[in-house]
C-alpha cells in the first residue's frame, strides 16, 4: 500500500465504488458522507413491515458490477444475488391496450408483433441500429475519460469519430425511432428510453437510443434484498478492504495552495489532509459551494440543462393487484405535450407518464402478506431558480395517479395505509443535487450528451470527479464506469498501482 491519501467527499454509489477501487490502486482512502445513511439517492426507507427503495429500481449493464466485483475478488453471485424480472416492464396506454416488455428478444419480438402486426421486425432491425450505436460508442464515450488528450490521441478513438455519423448525433430520439415503427404506442414506448438518464426524447440526440439496446440486450435486473442491497455490500467491501468511512460530517471546502494543488478538504472547520480529492458530490454544487474562485467553471456549469427531476410517492397498500407487474408504465396520452410541459414550460405535466415499481411481486419480504410495497414515480421539471416551488404539485399529482388507475380499474385510495413523498427539494436538500435533477447534467443537447463535465479539473490539480453529473453520466453502470475512471485517473497521476488483478 501506499502512504498516499485520497479523500473521497460523498457516498453515493459512485463515492463507494471509487472508494474501492482507489484502495485497490494502493491509496488510503477517506469517505466523508454528509448524511447519516450511504448511498446517496439510492437510499432506503424500512417502516412497519415494509421495505422501499427510495431511488433507482432497476440496474441495466449489470456487467459493469460484475466487473467490479471481480476486480476486488469479491462473489457476487452470492454476496448480491440477481432476480430476473420477468417482464421487465408492463406497460398500459390510455386506450386501454397493455403489453410487456421482455429481456428474450426473440419473444419480445413475437410479442411486438401479436400487439401491432408488422412491427415484430421492426423492432429487430432498430435493435439491429441500436447495437450499431452502442459498438461505435460504448468504448470512447462509456468507458474512456473523453476529456483526456491521450485518449482522443488514440487511433480507434480517432476512427470512431470519423464514424459519427453512425451514432446518429443530428436526429432526435423521437425522431429516429419514428424511422422504424408506425404504431404511435411503440413509438412512445422506445422514446421512454431518453428518460432514463433524465433527457427528452424531442430533443436529445438519438444516439441515446442505445439506451434500449442495453435493456433488452445487455440485459437488466434487480439484486435479491433490494437496490440498497448494493449499497451495503460496497460499504462491506470497503471497510474489508481497510476505507475509512465518515458519516454524517458534511465538506465544508476544498482546500487547494497557491499553486492550484489541491491539499484537501475542510470538515466541521477541521483541515484534512489528502493528496487528491475524488468529489462524488454534484460538480456544479461542487463549483458553487465548496471551492473558492473558479468562476469560469462556475458560470460555464451554470449553463448546462440540468436532467430531470421526480416526485416520488411511497406507498404501503393493503392489497395485492394481480393485473400490475414488479415494474409497470401508465403511459399519457400525448407524450410531446408532457415533454414540453416538462422542458420548455417547466410545470408539472397535467396527464403524467406513471411509472410504479412494487418490488414486493419479486421480493416478498418486502411487505407483510398480501399488501405491497409501492414506489410511484412521476417525471417532474427541475427547480427553477426564478419561480417559487409548487407547494401543491403532490396533492394534484396524487389526484391525477388514482383518476388514471381508476381508468384501469384499480383502485387506490382506500388501500393506502401509509405515505411517504420525495421531492426535487428533497433531492436538492438531502443529496446536492443541482436544481433537484436525478441524473446531473440533462443530454438534451449533442454539447451536453457528448461532453459532460469532465473526471478531473486540469486548472486545479488533484481534483477528481465521479458521478452522475459528471462523465459518462447518471445511472447506476454510468457512474461505477465514472468512478473507475477517476481512480485510474488518479494512480495515473499521482503514483498509485495500476489496476491489480483480483484475488
Ligand atoms: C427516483 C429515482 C429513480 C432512479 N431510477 C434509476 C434506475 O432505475 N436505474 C438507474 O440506474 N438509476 C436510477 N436513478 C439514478 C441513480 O440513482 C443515480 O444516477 C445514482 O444513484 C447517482 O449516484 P451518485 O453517486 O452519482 O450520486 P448521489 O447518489 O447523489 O451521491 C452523492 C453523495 O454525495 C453526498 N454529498 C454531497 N455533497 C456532500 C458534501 N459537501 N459533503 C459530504 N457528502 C456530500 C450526498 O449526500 C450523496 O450521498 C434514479 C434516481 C432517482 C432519484
Amino acid at each position: 500500500m501506499s502512504d498516499k491519501k485520497v479523500i473521497v467527499i460523498g457516498a453515493g454509489l459512485a463515492g463507494l465504488s471509487g472508494a474501492i477501487y482507489l484502495r485497490k490502486r494502493g491509496f488510503q482512502v477517506e469517505v466523508f458522507e454528509q448524511n447519516e445513511q450511504l448511498g446517496g439517492k439510492a437510499g432506503e426507507i424500512r417502516a412497519n413491515g415494509f421495505r422501499f427503495d427510495t431511488g433507482p429500481s432497476l440496474v441495466t449493464m449489470p456487467f459493469v458490477l460484475e466487473d467490479l466485483f471481480r476486480e476486488v475478488g469479491a462473489d457476487r453471485s452470492a454476496l448480491l444475488p440477481w432476480l430476473e424480472i420477468d417482464p421487465i416492464c408492463r406497460y398500459f396506454w390510455p386506450d386501454g391496450s397493455q403489453l410487456d416488455a421482455v429481456g428474450d428478444v426473440e419473444r419480445m419480438q413475437n410479442l411486438i408483433e401479436a400487439f401491432a402486426p408488422g412491427e415484430g421486425a421492426a423492432f429487430r432491425r432498430f435493435l439491429a441500429y441500436c447495437k450499431r450505436i452502442y459498438d461505435a460508442t460504448a468504448d470512447i464515450f462509456l468507458t474512456a475519460p473523453i476529456h483526456e488528450t491521450t485518449v482522443w490521441l488514440r487511433l480507434q478513438t480517432l476512427k470512431k469519430i470519423f464514424s459519427l455519423p453512425r451514432i446518429d448525433p443530428f436526429h432526435t430520439v423521437d425522431q429516429s425511432v419514428r424511422r422504424f415503427f408506425r404504431d404511435p404506442r411503440l413509438v412512445q414506448l422506445f422514446d421512454r428510453y431518453a428518460t432514463y438518464n433524465g433527457s427528452n426524447p424531442f430533443q436529445a440526440p438519438a444516439t441515446l437510443n442505445i439506451i434500449a439496446y442495453v435493456e433488452f440486450v445487455l440485459g437488466a435486473v434487480y439484486p435479491h434484498g433490494g437496490i440498497y442491497r448494493l449499497v451495503s455490500r460496497l460499504q462491506q467491501i470497503a471497510q474489508e478492504l481497510g476505507v475509512i468511512i465518515h458519516a454524517g460530517q458534511r465538506v465544508e471546502k476544498i482546500l487547494y495552495d497557491d499553486r492550484h494543488r489541491v491539499t484537501g478538504v475542510q470538515v466541521g472547520g477541521d483541515g484534512h489532509a489528502a493528496d487528491a480529492v475524488l468529489c462524488n458530490a454534484d460538480v456544479v454544487q461542487t463549483y458553487a459551494n465548496l471551492i473558492e474562485g473558479f468562476p469560469r467553471e462556475r458560470r460555464k456549469l451554470g449553463r448546462l440543462e440540468p436532467s430531470l427531476s421526480g416526485i416520488v410517492f411511497l406507498w404501503s397498500v393493503k392489497k395485492s393487484h394481480a393485473t400490475l407487474a414488479h415494474h409497470n408504465i401508465f403511459f399519457s396520452a400525448d407524450y410531446q405535450r408532457e415533454f414540453h410541459q416538462l422542458f420548455v414550460e417547466k410545470t408539472l405535466p397535467s396527464d403524467p407518464t406513471i411509472y410504479i415499481a412494487i418490488t414486493s411481486k419479486t421480493d416478498p419480504a418486502d411487505a407483510p402478506p398480501g399488501e405491497e410495497n409501492w414506489f410511484v414515480l412521476i417525471n417532474a421539471p427541475y427547480l427553477d431558480n426564478t419561480r417559487p416551488a409548487d407547494s401543491g404539485a403532490a396533492a394534484a399529482l396524487r389526484k391525477a395517479v388514482f383518476a388514471r388507475l381508476a381508468q384501469a380499474g384499480i383502485d387506490i385510495a382506500p388501500y393506502i395505509s401509509h405515505e411517504q413523498v420525495i421531492g426535487p427539494d428533497d433531492f436538492y436538500r438531502l443529496y446536492g443535487s443541482n436544481r433537484g435533477s436525478i441524473y446531473g447534467i440533462s443530454s438534451n443537447s449533442r454539447q451536453t450528451a457528448f461532453r459532460r463535465p469532465a473526471n478531473r479539473n486540469k486548472r486545479l490539480s488533484g481534483l477528481y470527479f465521479a458521478g452522475g453529473s459528471a462523465h459518462p453520466g447518471g445511472g447506476i453502470p454510468l457512474v461505477v464506469l465514472s468512478a473507475k475512471m477517476a481512480a485510474d485517473l488518479i494512480a495515473r497521476h499521482t503514483g498509485g498501482q495500476q489496476q491489480q488483478p483480483a484475488g
